[in-house]
């Protein structure tokens, strides 16, 4: 066993000295308590060591023992229903803290049945086995990747903790190695698939502004910055709540508890609307707070995006949210400062932006190598100082994702929300959702999602405008677009979190309001070309309805053809009046 003497403590950091050859990235025990640390640095005869737990009482001379093993997380059935912190050690419910030396959660026992049997050929990736677990989801046992051969013995169908070996492998070398259902895996490694495949569907997720103007794909990487109280957390758990995927991994990383207290008192409570059942059956938390160790903070996001592939290799859709990386980035400068790096930017090291990118990189739509399709989407919040999205944690974030969701003080400030500015965000290859849109009800898709935008950057240029000449001073035209830009707003983009029949928005239900605005749109400039004041317009009760159509109506798709058919009877009949008015 390797060893080492601590010379000088610095927070989180440690060095010590030492006469033996430790290993970078290996786990180790620090002091009598046995704290989890990892070493992050060699230099002859002294190792760097980060300690993921609280270092104060530690002192120079205490031992450190090397595990020779990477420090890793262990990826199993027992994940699912939980709640962790960044290295996946439980998270004590009460008092939302681990216990000192505890390096992973204790093995629990599940119901197993085995899918391979002796004599046969696996490779790494493939299924030997599968667990049942709450509400009668399966979960596959994965060979690790890496592990292949022959299957020499495999266990009976049973009962099994979820570290006990089930299956042993003769591989090429004639070695045998022993598999559980669960393995451990280094907790920085990504996981290999066998190839990234492309993907035309987005990951739908009820929110129209999201869904309808700027999706994000199967696999995709979203970032939604804002400054504090913009709705980043509640969108972040919406999305949690509705989105289709079939695994969330939620990381709520270095937020003060009171920020968090949705995921970590409400989600345990919560049902899946889809189901019934309740919503952690199928999520993983994972939990730093700003009062736990910084550390663990810097891991987290390694350790939710491990998670993430391991769900995606047994084929499943999976969601990760992160709250929020600036916290993360914070981090990171602070472990950093802490070895004596020079500060980049804004204080970041310098390798800031290859972090970043590395973390989004691991978004994917992939063949797994099990020879099965799954996806990790990443959604990241990002909190800019005083909301400047120029700082870099924000721009450089900007580079590596393809969907930018920027919420917007003002909106928020007028209790507009989602608060997401539809002028400063966007989507790249929208195009790519054009025939998903067409399966879903919405074959108009891309036609009036362009009008939807370019109503709304129209009405930015014609409020400045305004503002000068004063509103009524504008051509009618012009009053038209304020006018359709703000029902577009007020009918579309508005959605409340807390309203019990708008906070989620199914397909059709966007489809047919994305439809019945782009029709209102159509009579409204015929009716404005014949004459019409569009003050008019806006007196006419089908405006009214539409207006409220997401609260009143509800996920009711037959009330939207009634809607269709007021809309063109009050145009018929403000047309007939008008045409009676100016021909008397
Ligand atoms: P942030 O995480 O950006 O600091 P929060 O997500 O905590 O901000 O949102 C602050 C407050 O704004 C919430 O407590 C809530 O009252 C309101 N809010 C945010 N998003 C929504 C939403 N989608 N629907 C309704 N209210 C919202
Ligand atoms: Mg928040």
């Amino acid at each position: 066993m390797t060893l080492a003497h601590i010379c000088q403590i610095s927070g989180p950091v440690l060095r010590a000295k030492t006469a033996d050859a430790f290993q970078l990235r290996e786990a180790v025990r620090v002091g009598d308590e046995a704290l989890l640390g990892e070493v992050i640095r060699i230099e002859q005869d002294e190792i760097t060591v980060q300690v993921y737990e609280d270092t104060t009482g530690l002192r120079p001379g205490v031992k450190i023992e090397g595990s020779g093993r990477p420090l890793s997380i262990r990826l199993g059935p027992g994940l699912l229903g939980n709640i962790f912190d960044g290295l996946l050690r439980p998270l004590d419910p009460d008092s939302r803290y681990v216990r000192p030396g505890l390096h992973r959660a204790p093995a629990r026992t599940f119901a197993y049945t085995a899918l391979l049997r002796t004599g046969q050929h696996a490779a790494g990736g493939t299924a030997f086995g599968q667990v049942g677990s709450a509400g009668g989801r399966i979960q596959l046992c994965l060979l690790p990747p890496g592990v292949s051969g022959e299957i020499v013995t495999i266990a009976a169908d049973g009962n099994y903790a979820e570290d006990a070996p089930l299956c042993r492998v003769r591989g090429e070398n004639g070695m045998l190695v022993e598999v559980a259902m669960s393995h451990d895996w280094p907790v920085r490694v990504p996981r290999p698939a066998k190839a990234r495949v492309f993907s035309d569907q987005p990951l739908f997720t009820g929110q129209r502004i999201i869904d309808a103007l700027f999706p994000v794909v199967r696999g995709g990487k979203a970032a939604l910055p804002g400054g504090f109280g913009t709705g980043k957390t509640v969108l972040l758990e919406s999305l949690a709540k509705w989105c289709d995927a079939d695994i969330i991994v939620y990381l709520g990383c270095g937020e003060r508890g009171n920020e968090m207290a949705g995921v970590l008192d409400e989600f345990p409570k919560l049902q899946d609307p889809r189901s019934g059942r309740p919503l952690m059956e199928r999520m993983v938390v994972i939990a730093n707070t700003s009062n736990m160790p910084v550390a663990a903070r810097e891991a987290s996001i390694y350790s939710a995006a491990t998670v993430a592939e391991y769900f995606r290799d047994q084929g499943l859709h999976v969601a990760l949210m992160a709250d929020s990386t600036s916290r993360w980035a914070e981090a990171l400068r602070e472990v950093s400062g802490r070895f004596g790096e020079l500060p980049g930017e804004g204080g970041y090291p310098a390798y800031l932006a290859s972090r970043i990118a590395d973390f989004y990189e691991r978004a994917a739509q992939v063949e797994t190598l099990g020879g099965a399709r799954g996806s990790v989407t990443i959604m990241g919040s990002i909190s800019p100082p005083s909301g400047d999205f120029s700082e870099p944690v924000t721009s450089h974030t900007k580079r590596y994702v393809r969907s930018f969701w920027a919420l917007d003080a003002k909106r928020a400030q007028a209790r507009f929300y989602p608060a997401i500015n539809p002028l400063q965000s966007y989507t790249e290859g929208v195009q790519q959702f054009v025939a998903w849109w067409a399966r879903h009800g919405n074959d108009e898709w891309e036609t009036l999602r362009r009008k939807f935008l370019t109503l709304l950057e129209e009405q930015a240029r014609l409020e400045r405008m305004a503002r000068i000449i004063g509103k009524d001073a504008l051509p009618l035209k012009q009053q038209l677009v304020l006018l359709c830009a703000e029902l577009v707003n007020e009918a579309f983009l508005r959605q409340s979190a807390y309203s019990e029949n708008d906070r989620y928005a199914s397909p059709a239900r966007q489809s047919a309001m994305m439809k019945l605005l782009g029709r209102f749109l159509v009579l409204a400039e015929q009716a404005v070309n014949r004459g019409l004041l569009p003050e008019r317009l806006a007196q006419l009760a089908v405006f009214r309805r539409l207006q409220r159509m997401g609260e009143e109506i509800g996920e009711q798709p037959q009330r939207f053809s009634e809607l269709a058919v007021q809309l063109e009877q009050e145009f018929n009949d403000l047309l007939l009046t008008a045409k009676s008015d100016s021909n008397p």
